[in-house]
């Protein structure tokens, strides 16, 4: 926090008299209202590093997942939001169809962030990245027989898949690079051959899924990356069995692996618009960048950021789906009637 002389001066005049009009936070303190569908020792290491360098204090609404946007809407002119960050193209996407979000002006972020990871107005960015994957048994199953997110739904693997909900954006947002890429019939038809191969009732997150596999229960699931390289650098022995026992494979054959961000832009109703900008830069910055893969295993979207990782690492460089992430919020709801269609509950 940072307090000005005059400021202090203030204060001991307040000290002094009984009655005070203003505390000496207003008086002196910048602040950054920020909502956050995010709860990470990144985003906090990131926070107070903001606050360090330019002495602009944060204050962060949480509000997990899909609540951050009902929140902020239920709010409204009152939020007092700066800044929103949220995860998977497919939340902001519906945070700006909300009316949410107001462009950003920054030739820092469109310098930084690859053109494909941003909103084609303005209105968001990606400031990491994350892939969705194959997970599969190291004992079971060997890596040349994962052809692409089509072996998710090849007859051969009866009984075998295990994939969580498809009322998670993540599931969501896959489907719908996949209905881009291949059409509606065959991300139909894909879909429900998945559904066909379900080893068990979609329950619990990726995580689940991991450690359903580790436990014998499937051969493949589909997650997020973040989540295996969690378990693979815990500490904990029995997550190095989990790790031990599962490996991913990155789908890059036939369009590239799906990869999804985790963004922020400025609040619609933002009163401090120029910190906003700040903040957003703040975040495409190295020391940003490196707190991103350090600490939650989620790839830079700045490929010069550098990082030490060795799990990240170990997973070598890919091929990414070139597709403007926007388009995973355009094809939302055909994916979502595609998965009531085929009975993916
Ligand atoms: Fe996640």
């Amino acid at each position: 926090m940072r307090i000005s002389i005059k400021s202090l001066a203030a204060a001991g005049a307040c000290l002094a008299a009984a009655a005070c009009g203003q505390s000496v936070d207003e008086d002196s303190t910048e602040t950054l209202t920020i909502y956050s569908a995010r709860h990470y020792d990144s985003d906090r290491a990131v926070y107070q590093a903001f606050e360090d360098q330019t002495g602009i204090q944060i204050e962060t609404i949480e509000a997990g997942g899909d609540l951050l946007i009902e929140r902020m809407k239920a709010d409204g002119e009152r939020s007092g939001a700066d800044v929103v960050i949220t995860v998977d193209a497919g939340r902001l996407w519906r945070a700006e169809q909300d009316g949410l979000f107001q462009p950003y002006d920054s030739e820092i972020i469109e310098e930084r962030v690859p053109e494909s990871l941003r909103h084609p107005e303005g209105k968001w960015f990606g400031f990491a990245k994350r892939a969705r994957v194959i997970a599969y048994s190291q004992e079971r199953v060997s890596p040349d027989e994962i052809t692409g997110y089509e072996t998710l739904a090849d007859p051969k693997w009866d009984n075998r898949v295990c994939v969580r909900s498809s009322g998670n954006i993540y599931n969501i947002s896959l489907l719908a690079a996949l209905i881009e890429r291949w059409g509606d019939n065959v991300a139909q038809d894909w879909a429900q051959g998945v559904v066909r191969n379900f080893a068990r009732v979609p329950s619990g997150g990726d995580i689940e899924q991991i450690r359903a596999i580790a436990a014998g229960e499937c051969d493949l699931a589909l997650v997020n990356h973040y989540y295996y390289a969690r378990i693979a650098n815990s500490e904990d022995a029995a997550d190095q069995e989990v790790a031990d026992a599962v490996a991913l494979n990155f789908p890059e054959d036939n369009g590239g692996v799906h990869v999804n961000i985790s963004g922020a832009g400025v609040a619609a109703n933002a009163d401090n618009v120029d910190a906003a900008h700040q903040f957003l830069e703040f975040l495409l910055s190295d020391e940003a960048q490196r707190m991103f893969a350090e600490l939650t295993n989620e790839y830079p979207v700045v490929a010069s950021a550098p990082y030490e990782n060795d799990v990240l690492d170990g997973f070598g460089e890919f091929e990414a789906d070139p597709v403007n992430v926007n388009t995973l919020g355009e094809n939302q709801a055909e994916a979502q009637r595609m998965f009531d269609r085929v009975g993916w509950p």
